[in-house]
């Protein structure tokens, strides 16, 4: 496959995800990684194909104030990227820890995300009650994403207009709208005659 149409396709696969589908299982996992590490934010990579993760991997926090930042190690995140691909998974979902936070991606957060097609997980860590949520973060703006947390495969997300499609959506309803308009006049009666003496 030619790379520039195989990378329009990775693209293409992400356009569609406005929703990420962990198992309990991978959820317990990265909410254990967060209190093994507290009160170090914990952070990491999830491999998956389309919205449905598949797997977790750690990757070292070396942030020099991991309290209150997460940055993660180059070479580890290099291997969790060499073992999703050796598994045909694609890196579908960041997440790291808030330990003393809320679940909310912060300005930091926000500011210093650079991969607009995955899933930011935050896990707020506050009393140790670990609450998640999923954002995508594109030009510093962070959207929600529906996390779902369950062990069997979710019903289809009701499908999501593209840009393009709710474009051609509104101009169809205008010139519908033009069109009645034009109808309606043709169907009014002639003008009476004015009478005339
Ligand atoms: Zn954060």
């Amino acid at each position: 496959m030619h790379n520039s149409s195989k990378h329009l396709k990775f693209l293409k696969q992400f356009e569609m995800m406005r929703r990420l589908w962990l198992t309990p299982e991978l959820a317990k996992r990265i909410a254990e990684h967060g209190l093994e590490d507290y009160p170090h934010e914990a952070c990491g990579l999830i491999g998956g194909v389309g919205e449905q993760a598949r797997s977790i991997a750690r990757v070292k926090n070396i942030s020099e104030k991991p309290e209150h930042t997460f940055v993660m190690d180059g070479a580890e995140f290099i291997n969790a990227m060499f073992d999703f691909s050796k598994r045909d998974e694609a890196l579908i979902g960041i997440y790291h820890t808030h330990p003393y936070g809320d679940h909310l991606p912060s300005q930091v957060d926000m500011r210093e995300a650079q991969y607009p097609d995955v899933a930011y997980v935050v896990v707020g860590l506050k009393n140790r009650q670990p609450r998640v949520s999923a954002w995508e973060i594109r030009n510093g703006l962070a959207e929600p994403i529906d996390i779902i947390i369950s062990e069997t495969e979710p019903a289809p997300a009701p499908p999501v207009m593209s840009r393009a499609q709710v474009r051609a959506t509104v101009i169809a309803l205008v010139f519908s709208f033009i069109f009645v308009i034009v109808l309606a006049l043709s169907l009014l009666p002639p003008a009476p005659p004015i009478p005339t003496r």
